[in-house]
């Protein structure tokens, strides 16, 4: 299977080919949606060649033109339920208390609140996205051409959802980070933020025991599965 990826930013976004065109994992901060629109092009993908959004969770470096990216495709949004409150106010952000996996990170986000709004165009699901609900895991509709699962994956977020290949390829979003400055606020393979800690290492578990082979972030390098378990001793 073609898999394109693209660097936004912090962010990298992945275009999976499927059938009849491509299912994309994630955007990035709003901004820069012009920059997607020029990298694809390069790879002579156009916008209406995506036929589906997964957007793993509501946060606004990867909802960020997610609204706009719909309307100029007509993309299907695959999304877990609990993300579309979010997704309606156009915001960041959960009820319950958080956890930041160091003194540093958190030093980092206080900073980051007077500087940054967590904003992005509100996104509206249309008749035809697939919402996911409670815990269930949905198989990839068929018409999409991809070979996978998707899982509800809780911790980083509470609406968090992971795109689990056939082949065991997990596209995790926020599940796990890998990139150079979460691994200097916090730890290695580590998020740097959590909703829940402790649910964070259920969907671990889950993952090592459904098959992980390698992990790819929304943030930061891929890196093999086996590394988890590890994370979990
Ligand atoms: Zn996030």
């Amino acid at each position: 299977m073609v898999v394109v990826t693209i660097e936004l930013g912090i962010n990298r976004c992945f275009l999976l080919e499927g059938k009849g065109g491509y299912v994309l994992i994630d955007t990035a901060y709003s901004r820069y949606h012009e920059a997607f629109k020029k990298k694809i092009q390069k790879h002579g993908i156009a916008e209406k060649d995506i036929i589906g959004i997964v957007l793993t969770h509501h946060h606004d470096d990867h909802a960020g033109f997610v609204a706009e990216l719909l309307e100029a495709s007509g993309a299907m949004l695959l999304v877990h339920e609990k993300a579309l409150p979010h997704l309606a106010k156009g915001a960041s952000g959960e009820d319950d208390p958080s956890y930041y996996i160091s003194k540093r990170a958190l030093r980092y986000f206080k900073l980051m609140e007077r500087l940054h709004s967590f904003t992005f165009p509100p996104v509206i699901p249309r008749q035809g996205d697939l919402i996911l609900s409670g815990e269930e895991p949905l198989r990839m509709p068929p018409e999409l051409g991809i070979d996978g699962t998707l899982l509800y994956s809780p911790g980083h977020s509470s609406d968090h959802i992971t795109l689990f290949m056939d082949d065991g390829t997990l596209y995790c979003g926020d599940a796990f980070m890998n990139a150079g400055w979460s691994n200097f606020l916090g730890k290695k393979y580590y998020p740097v933020y959590a909703w829940n800690r402790a649910i964070l290492s259920d969907t671990w578990r889950a993952f090592v025991a459904a098959g992980a082979r390698k992990i790819m972030p929304a943030h930061g390098d891929s890196f093999d599965a086996s590394v988890v378990a590890q994370l979990l001793a």
